[in-house]
């Protein structure tokens, strides 16, 4: 059987993602805000510079300890945004010809995640990774018109906060759902072909990153009125934007639909344990498992285990068809330069090692091994 066009193209794009897995891990390490106190300028994170860890290395100081890391690409604080989309580009452009793409951003509140996904609004060389991907896929969309693609785009976003899902678009005020008598109410379905369905979420269709960055501002406003009546709920729910592609070529009879999914997590910060109860306890277990989740399924993906445990959070079960099988996951790690945030730093990138380690094949394992932390340390 003869390969062609966008089959072949496919083919040889999955031959690639086999030999270098189908997940990454880069870090990026926020400047120093005037807000963090300057003075206590004792630096603690460094980037070193021999040719093997040039743009992938970080070593944090703790305890006049050394601790040294490795992943595919290392962003210091002077990288702009427009640095870190050209390393993303790639994979954006992908869920254009069809594949399942997530994209998350992890990190303790005020690492700079919101910062990396959305970027600070109305500032154009601020614009963060979700902004610059609509940008570049409503453009791709013009110029594969020319070659006969059609392409049809739907929005949603949603937040998950204590594993609750909220409709971030839904004109219905008291969108969060009502665990006592609507119980059915954003239950999450996953249909044969690799479609999820999630009961009730509203879903806009989008002709152009105008209309998504109007339904983002929606989203955001949505998003701050829970902040003020749930107790800063923006840093304690993860968001998920997600965008669903279908193509056409009628011309070659061929037709693709991928999503992408960007998705901005719950601080990974631990409060300290003995003073959360209630509401606060609640919360905090919630995140703690939701964010073990995910990394326990992007570890039991990469060493190709055969049962995944999706179901133990909300997150990981709606991403399920997005993370498994050929779909393509990048995790950024966001990391605060302040010297008091050594420890959650650290907590940090042990998360993301363990991330990164998942991923089998590649010789590149064998050079970084020195900068890996011993697996014990992973908790
Ligand atoms: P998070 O979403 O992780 O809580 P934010 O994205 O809100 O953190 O970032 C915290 C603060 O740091 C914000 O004021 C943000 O504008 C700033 N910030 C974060 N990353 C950068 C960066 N790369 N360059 C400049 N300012 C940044
Ligand atoms: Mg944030």
């Amino acid at each position: 059987k003869v390969i062609k066009g966008e089959a072949l193209r496919k083919k040889m794009h999955n031959t690639i993602l086999e030999l270098k897995g189908n997940i990454r891990v880069f870090c990026r390490v926020r400047p120093l805000l005037l807000d963090d106190g300057v003075e206590n300028e004792a630096k603690t994170i460094s980037f070193p510079t021999t040719t093997e860890a040039i743009g992938r290395g970080i070593e944090v100081m703790q305890h006049g300890q050394c601790h040294p890391f490795m992943f595919d690409k290392v962003f210091t604080p002077q990288s702009s945004q427009e640095e870190v989309f050209v390393e993303i580009s790639q994979l954006v452009q992908s869920a254009l010809d069809g594949y399942k793409v997530c994209i998350f951003a992890y990190g303790q509140t005020g690492s700079g995640k919101t910062h990396t996904m959305m970027g600070t609004p109305g500032s154009y060389d601020d614009k963060g990774l979700i902004p610059r991907s609509l940008e570049q896929i409503f453009e791709a969309r013009q110029k594969l018109k020319e070659q006969g693609w059609k392409y049809e785009m739907q929005v949603s976003m949603l937040e998950i906060y204590n594993e609750t899902i909220r409709d971030l678009l839904s004109s219905n005020k008291s969108s969060v759902a009502d665990s006592g008598s609507n119980k059915q109410q954003y239950a999450i379905k996953h249909d044969s072909n690799g479609n999820t369905h999630v009961s009730d979420l509203t879903i806009v269709d989008v002709r152009s990153s105008k209309e998504v960055s109007f339904l983002l501002n929606r989203a955001g406003q949505s998003r701050s009125v829970g902040k003020t009546q749930m107790n800063e709920q923006s840093s304690r729910s993860h968001f998920v934007f997600t965008l669903r592609i279908s193509g056409v070529n009628e011309n070659m009879e061929q037709h693709v639909h991928g999503v992408l999914n960007l998705i901005d997590l719950a601080g990974s910060e631990r409060l300290s344990k003995s003073g959360s109860t209630g509401d606060r306890l609640k919360e905090t277990q919630a995140i703690n498992k939701s964010l073990s989740s995910l990394s326990d399924v992007i570890f039991a993906l990469g060493k190709k285990e055969e049962h995944i445990p999706f179901r133990n959070s909300k997150l990981t079960y709606l991403l399920q068809p997005c993370l498994g099988g050929d779909s393509k996951t990048l995790m950024v790690v966001n990391v605060s330069p302040e010297p008091s945030s050594v420890n959650e730093s650290l907590c940090s990138l042990r998360f993301a090692a363990r991330v990164n380690a998942c991923e089998i094949s590649i010789p590149r394992r064998q050079t970084s091994m020195r900068y890996l932390e011993p697996r014990l340390s992973y908790g």
